[in-house]
C-alpha cells in the first residue's frame, strides 16, 4: 500500500507499488483475471499503456502501421510518464451536441462522424441510444450510411439502474441493440454523487459498475467507464471512487476514463490524482475534462503527461456551459510539442477545415481567436514586423501554420493552404502543376474575400479545381432564371429557368416552396429528361449565412446547399448580395457535381 496515496484497505487492489508500477509488468495487460480476454487489436493508446508499463508484447493485432500517427520522436521535457501515443475520442456528437443552442439533425451528426473520420480520430462517440429517437435513428442508420476508415463507433450509455438486474436494464439493453463494437457507460463514482443524486448505497453502485461492464463484455462489446465527477469524489472519498475503477477493471471494461464533469479541477489536482490512479490499476487510463476553470486542455495535457492514454473531448471545445476541451487544441499540442502521437500525422493538417466544416454543420460561427484552428491565430496585421515574418515566421509563430492547416496570413483567403489543396486534388485524381495550383490560389483569394469558404464546400472546390485544368461543365448553359414570390391567400413562389442544353433551348417553370426549392424544380424539370440520373440527387439542406462583406460595402449573403446521390454527399456554395443568385450558384454548382459523379454523367 503506498503511504502517500489514499489508503485502500482491501488488498485485491491490482496495486503496483509507486514507483515501479512501469517496469513491471503484470502480464498481458489487454485480459482481466475477472473478466473476458479483449480480441480486438489494440489501439495505439494502449499499445503506448503496455509499453510505458513493460508489458511489451506482441499483442493480439497490430493494424496500425498503415498510417503513422501525428507525432516525431523526442521531446525536451522531463516528463518520464508520458506515453508515445494516445487514443483521440471525440464525444462531439454526445457531449457536445449538449451546447446551448447547438441541434443536430441525424444527417448532421452522420456528416460530423464522416468528418471526425477524415481527421483521423480513434473513436467517435455517437450519442445515446435510447435516450432520443434521434440517436436512436443515427445507430440505426449508422451501419448502412457511414462508412468509417479509421474510426470506431461507440455508444454511449450508463450503468443498469439500482436495483435492477443488469439483463433486465432498458439502457443496457438499448446499448447492445446499438451494434457498435465499443460502448461507454457513466458510472458515479464520487460519494456524495451516489448518495445524494442517485440515492442508493456505496455497495450498490459499485455493483451496478460491475453487473453492467460484465452484462456488456458477455454481450461481446467493449466497454469504456466514464467515472463520472471522479476528481471531486477521489478527493472527498479516494477509497469509493478507486472502488469504482477496481470493479471496471476487474469486469473487463477495457480503459476507464476519468472524468472531470462539472469542470472545476486544477491542473496540479489531476496530476496527483490521474499519477494515483495509473499507480493502483493495470487498465489504460482515460481523462476527460469540461472547461469551466478554463483549464480543459490544460488539464487533459497533465493528464497525458504523467500516463493517461486516452483523451476525450470535442472539436471545437463544444459543450454544454464552459464546454469540454478542444480536441482541436489538444491534438495539436500532443502531437507537436509533446511528441505524442494522436491522429495519423498526415491528417494534422486537415484539423483546420475539419474544425470549420464541423463548425459549419453544427451551424456555431468559428470562433476566429480559437487556437490553432482559428481565422485570426496566425493574422498578422501588416506593418512593422510583416517582412520579419516572412524572413523569420517561428519568431512569432508558436507552430508552423501549415502544421494544422492554418496559413500565416496577410490577406484573408491564403488561408485554404497549399498543402490542404494539394491533397485534395490528388484526392479527386487531378493533377495540377505549379501554375495551375497558383492560379486556384489566386482564384480562392479573391472568391474568399468576396464571402466564398470553400473549405466547407467540397462540391464547389472541386469544381474549381477541375476548372483550373481546363475542364468546363457542358451539361447544361444558362441562359436566364427568375423567381416570383406572391402573396396571395397563401404565399407562392415560382422560377422559370431558360438553359441550352447542346443545341436544345428549353424553358421550364416549377412552383416550390421558396426560392431555392422552385428554382430546384425548375432546373430539374428543364434537364430531368436528359439526364434521368438527376432522379437520384437531392437536396437535403439548405443554409443561409449573412456575412459582413470583406469589401466593406455592406452585408452578402452566403449559400451553402448539401446534397445527396444516396451514396455520397457534397456541399455547394454560392455567394451574392442577392439571397437569389447566391442560392442559384449554390444549386447550380450541386447538380453540376451530382451530374459529374452518377453514372452516365459525363460532360
Ligand atoms: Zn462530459
Amino acid at each position: 500500500m503506498s503511504s502517500d496515496g489514499p489508503t485502500l484497505g482491501d488488498e485485491s487492489y491490482v496495486a503496483a507499488a509507486r514507483g515501479d508500477g512501469r517496469s513491471h509488468g503484470h502480464g498481458h495487460a489487454h485480459s482481466h483475471s475477472g473478466g473476458p480476454t479483449h480480441t480486438h487489436p489494440r489501439t495505439p493508446g494502449q499499445e503506448a499503456h503496455a509499453h510505458g508499463r513493460g508489458t511489451v508484447d506482441d499483442g493480439p493485432g497490430d493494424d496500425h502501421e498503415h498510417e503513422r500517427p501525428a507525432a516525431g520522436t523526442g521531446h525536451d521535457f522531463d516528463l518520464p510518464d508520458l506515453p508515445s501515443a494516445v487514443d483521440v475520442f471525440d464525444t462531439t456528437l454526445r457531449d457536445g451536441s449538449q451546447q446551448e443552442g447547438l441541434s443536430l439533425t441525424v444527417d448532421d451528426k452522420l456528416r460530423v462522424a464522416e468528418q471526425l473520420d477524415h481527421l483521423g480520430v480513434t473513436f467517435i462517440e455517437g450519442g445515446w441510444p435510447g435516450a432520443n429517437p434521434k440517436d436512436a435513428e443515427f445507430f440505426a442508420r449508422a451501419p448502412k450510411e457511414l462508412h468509417l476508415e479509421r474510426a470506431t463507433l461507440v455508444a454511449f450509455g450508463s450503468t443498469r439502474r439500482a436495483g435492477v438486474r443488469a439483463e433486465d436494464d432498458e439502457t443496457l439493453r438499448h446499448l447492445v441493440d446499438a451494434q457498435t463494437e465499443a460502448v461507454c457507460i457513466v458510472a458515479k463514482s464520487s460519494e456524495v454523487h451516489v448518495v445524494d443524486a442517485l440515492r442508493t448505497t456505496l455497495d450498490e453502485a459499485v455493483a451496478m459498475v460491475a453487473d453492467s461492464v460484465a452484462f456488456l463484455r458477455a454481450n461481446d462489446l467493449r466497454v469504456f467507464l466514464d467515472a463520472e465527477h471522479f476528481f471531486d469524489g477521489h478527493k472527498a472519498n479516494p477509497e469509493f471512487s478507486l472502488r469504482i475503477l477496481q470493479a471496471a477493471e476487474e469486469a473487463g471494461a477495457e480503459t476507464l476514463v476519468l472524468c472531470d464533469t462539472n469542470g472545476g479541477t486544477l491542473p496540479f489536482e489531476v496530476e496527483r490524482i490521474v499519477a494515483d490512479v495509473l499507480d493502483r490499476f493495470e487498465t489504460q487510463v482515460g481523462v476527460h475534462f469540461h472547461n469551466d476553470s478554463g483549464c480543459a486542455v490544460a488539464n487533459s495535457l497533465v493528464g497525458v503527461s504523467v500516463g493517461a492514454t486516452h483523451v476525450q473531448g470535442c472539436v471545437n471545445g463544444y459543450g454544454e456551459r464552459a464546454g469540454n476541451a478542444d480536441l482541436a487544441a489538444v491534438v495539436p499540442d500532443l502531437s507537436l510539442k509533446l511528441r505524442v502521437a494522436t491522429i495519423p500525422a498526415e491528417r494534422l493538417p486537415l484539423i483546420t477545415p475539419v474544425a470549420h466544416h464541423i463548425a459549419e454543420l453544427v451551424n456555431i460561427a468559428p470562433n476566429p481567436q480559437q487556437p490553432f484552428v482559428g481565422a485570426s491565430v496566425f493574422a498578422h496585421k501588416a506593418g512593422l514586423h510583416t517582412s520579419a515574418i516572412a524572413r523569420r515566421s517561428d519568431a512569432y509563430e508558436h507552430v508552423r501554420p501549415d502544421s494544422v492547416g492554418n496559413g500565416t496570413r496577410f490577406v484573408v483567403s491564403e488561408m485554404a493552404g497549399r498543402s490542404t489543396l494539394a491533397m485534395k486534388a490528388e484526392e479527386l485524381g487531378l493533377e495540377l502543376d505549379s501554375d495551375a495550383m497558383t492560379s486556384v490560389l489566386d482564384s480562392l483569394k479573391q472568391l474568399e474575400y468576396e464571402g466564398y469558404h470553400f473549405e466547407v464546400a467540397d462540391g464547389s472546390l472541386e469544381l474549381l479545381l477541375r476548372e483550373s485544368t481546363g475542364w468546363r461543365q457542358s451539361f447544361f448553359g444558362l441562359e436566364s432564371y427568375r423567381v416570383i414570390a406572391e402573396q396571395d391567400d397563401d404565399l407562392s413562389t415560382e422560377a422559370t429557368v431558360k438553359v441550352r442544353v447542346g443545341d436544345e433551348r428549353i424553358v421550364a417553370t416549377a412552383e416550390g416552396n421558396g426560392p431555392v426549392n422552385a428554382l430546384d424544380g425548375a432546373l430539374r424539370s428543364a434537364i430531368g429528361s436528359r439526364y434521368p440520373a438527376l432522379a437520384g440527387v437531392h437536396l437535403v439542406d439548405y443554409r443561409v449565412r449573412v456575412l459582413d462583406s470583406a469589401k466593406g460595402t455592406g452585408s452578402v449573403t452566403r449559400v451553402l446547399i448539401d446534397s445527396t446521390d444516396g451514396d455520397r454527399t457534397w456541399t455547394t456554395i454560392g455567394v451574392s448580395e442577392n439571397i437569389i443568385a447566391a442560392s442559384w450558384q449554390a444549386l447550380s454548382d450541386s447538380v453540376v457535381y451530382g451530374l459529374l459523379h452518377t453514372a452516365g454523367g459525363d460532360a
